[in-house]
């Protein structure tokens, strides 16, 4: 995977970011750099997805004090997708804790694509992680609530804290998912065959398939980002909306598993914890700095937006965030931007 930025100095990670003008002048040039580039397909498996604009592109970056930087279309609204998992799963992460959620949904990569229903067959039945589908729907089964309306009204409700604004589904890519995810209906039957789900696999696809639509933009995804980045605590709104050690938890299992079967080159490349969505959003976690939120449609093979893996690819290198970087320690260089 090429992410075009073997020209950009890699900035060490030190604990702090740059200073806000130069935060602002790096997002404007993570968008400048990928503006022009058409690679990559805008996903089509759900109908209306095929209808995004490809030219639709947003880079948006909130820091954990609360300042938002954005360049383009940061406020375009696009249905959440899998990037719901992150936060579906923080939230009952939280209600379940850290060693049933580790037994329940699990924390390894599967090396398979999200949808894949053999890797359900060559776990015994174990839906593996939450950033792939059997996991997501094993995770939306265990969403408190005495039916399916208590459970979307439950994940509706922690989506929205984590954006600090009221989230709205989206009727038409919900109808259109709904009338069309019969692969998702037969990976929730097979873990209720494996006894991994004790709710009805229909209503659990439904939760899932709602949590899917939400409409979100690059803007909110950074603010949701920021959330798990400021140890829980909103930054816009100053609203807990999980633990600390949840964020942890669950920044874990983004690291590993949260770009699909592309998980590795992801980590190799940018170094931080992330999760994308077919619509073509990115979300991307600098822990105790910021939120990255970038939206632009056509996607790699394997699911990611091509642009929003480059730009982000770019503001990890420019703004110090991989966590592996590091540089010679030298007391002088405390405190240095
Ligand atoms: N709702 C989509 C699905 O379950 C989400 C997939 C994704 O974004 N990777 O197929």
């Amino acid at each position: 995977m090429d992410l075009g930025v073997d020209d950009v100095a890699q900035r060490a990670s030190t604990g702090d970011l740059p200073v806000e003008e130069h935060v602002t002048s790096l997002v404007a040039a993570a968008h400048a750099r990928e503006r022009d580039n058409t690679r990559g397909v805008v996903a089509d498996y759900i109908p209306v997805l095929a209808e995004a604009d490809p030219d639709a592109f947003g880079v948006a970056v909130v820091e954990v004090g609360g300042s938002a930087h954005g360049a383009g279309d940061v406020h375009r609204r696009f249905s959440v997708q899998s990037i719901s998992k992150a936060f579906v799963y923080a939230l009952v992460r939280e209600e379940l804790g850290h060693a049933l959620a580790l037994e329940e949904v699990g924390v390894n990569s599967t090396g398979l694509p999200f949808d894949s229903v053999t890797a359900i067959e060559l776990n015994d039945g174990h839906p593996m992680n939450p950033m792939v589908n059997a996991g997501a729907l094993a995770t939306t089964a265990l969403v408190p609530g005495s039916g399916a309306e208590e459970q979307w009204a439950f994940v509706a409700r922690g989506l929205s804290r984590f954006a600090g604004r009221t989230l709205e589904l989206d009727p038409v890519v919900h109808a259109s998912e709904a009338a069309t995810n019969r692969r998702n209906r037969a990976i929730a039957q097979l873990l209720e065959s494996y006894g991994r789900i004790d709710r009805r696999p229909a209503d659990v696809v439904d939760v899932y398939t709602r949590q899917c639509s939400l409409l979100v933009d690059a803007h909110d995804l950074a603010v949701m980002g920021a959330t798990l980045a400021d140890g829980g605590v909103n930054p816009v709104t100053g609203e807990r909306v999980v633990s600390a050690a949840v964020c942890r938890d669950t920044l874990a299992v983004l690291a590993a598993n949260g770009l699909y079967e592309r998980s590795g080159e992801w980590l190799f490349e940018i170094g931080l914890p992330g999760k994308s969505g077919v619509s073509g959003g990115i979300v991307t976690v600098s822990p105790g700095k910021a939120g990255i939120g970038t939206y632009s449609p056509p996607l790699d093979r394997a699911g990611n937006s091509v642009r929003g893996q480059r730009a982000t690819a770019f503001l990890s290198r420019s703004l110090g965030l991989n966590i592996f970087a590091s540089a010679v320690h030298t007391p002088a260089a405390r405190g240095a931007v």
